[in-house]
């Protein structure tokens, strides 16, 4: 899981998508899957990496 976690922060710099209105943040990944970061915009908590098709 940490691992995982390691290889996706790389893979995808730590630049999230909002879901709800697209606005891209950067976060360090760990916070992104505990739900910790809030989407400065919408205050959406569901994020997606970028590039992700
Ligand atoms: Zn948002």
């Amino acid at each position: 899981m940490v691992k995982f976690a390691e290889a996706e922060a790389r893979r995808f710099r730590s630049i999230f998508v909002c879901r709800r209105c697209k606005t891209k943040m950067r976060a360090p990944n760990i916070k992104i899957i505990q739900h910790k970061i809030k989407c400065r915009r919408c205050s959406g908590k569901v994020f997606r990496a970028v590039k992700k098709k």
